[in-house]
């Protein structure tokens, strides 16, 4: 199947916000009680109950207030550091048309996926579970736009066939952010500034303490493991099976009394 990705062109979205509201009606996801902080950015980030969210930039430039607004969501990565450092199988994982979704009922709760993520998307609910935005797979998988995209008044999103999107955008001549990093990142940009200006990294990569974990340590543990069991079973048929004293300890009479095999 032929990847779909996400454009996202933020010199359109005039922040109202419809993509925040029309996920949480789609997902069920709880309101969540927030302050006036000043601003109309609200809440300040993703969390467990919103998936995907508006930030508020603004600047001063050439004495003059700039607002500028990005959409804040999983970038559904190509090369996705959550599922590369998770170590339940099944949790995190790329669908058919190459978004990062999850399921619950595999997650262990061990919260390394939040180290993996080069943009600090993955979020846990009350359960102590992943989550954060699946592309709306149960939508797509039926034709159906995702809720955010299908909200969206200015077509700021849009979602369909990755490769053509972005040629679109290349034929516009504006700077897309997210064409090769990371094998291709399922949410494509279009900016008016710099990345760091939106708060994305210039050159977003998987942290190197995941691959010490992936590559060296987890092997070395799972060798150790192996290396345990072989010894033990090496033991059982040398000496044969532990016996158990009237306590119930175990113990191992050609060993501890040598002199009784003798
Ligand atoms: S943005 Fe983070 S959570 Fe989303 S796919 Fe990439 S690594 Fe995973
Ligand atoms: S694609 Fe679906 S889950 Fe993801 S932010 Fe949009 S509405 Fe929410
Ligand atoms: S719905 Fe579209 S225009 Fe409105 S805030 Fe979201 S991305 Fe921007």
């Amino acid at each position: 199947m032929a990847r779909k990705a996400f454009l996202i062109d933020m010199s359109r979205c005039i922040a109202c916000r419809s993509c925040q509201v029309a996920c949480k009606q789609w997902n069920k996801l709880e309101p969540e009680a927030t302050v006036n902080r000043g601003t109309y950015e609200n809440p300040p980030q993703l969390t467990p109950q919103l998936y995907n969210q508006i930030q508020f930039i603004e600047q001063d430039k050439d004495n003059e207030v700039r607002w500028l607004f990005m959409n804040q969501r999983c970038m559904h990565c190509g090369d996705a550091g959550c599922i590369k450092v998770c170590p339940s199988a099944g949790a995190l994982y790329h669908t058919p048309e190459g978004m990062v979704a999850f399921n619950q009922d595999k997650c262990i709760e061990c919260h390394y996926c939040v180290n993996g993520c080069p943009f600090d998307v993955p979020r846990y609910d009350q359960k102590k579970k992943v989550t954060k935005c699946h592309a709306c797979m149960d939508r797509i998988a039926n034709g159906l736009a995702p809720a955010c995209v299908k909200a969206c008044p200015t077509q700021t999103l849009r979602f369909g066939d990755r490769d053509a999107l972005i040629a679109e955008a290349k034929a516009s001549g504006k700077k897309i952010y997210g064409e090769e990093d990371l094998k291709g990142l399922g949410a494509v940009y279009i900016l008016e500034d710099a990345p760091e200006t939106y708060q994305l990294p210039a050159k977003p990569a998987i942290p190197a303490s995941i691959f010490l974990w992936k590559d060296v340590i987890k092997p070395l543990g799972i060798l150790g493991f192996w290396g345990a069991m072989g010894a033990a079973l090496l033991h059982y048929v040398t000496f044969g099976p532990k016996k158990l004293d009237e306590f119930g300890r175990r113990h191992d009479d050609d060993l501890n009394h040598p002199e009784k095999g003798a």
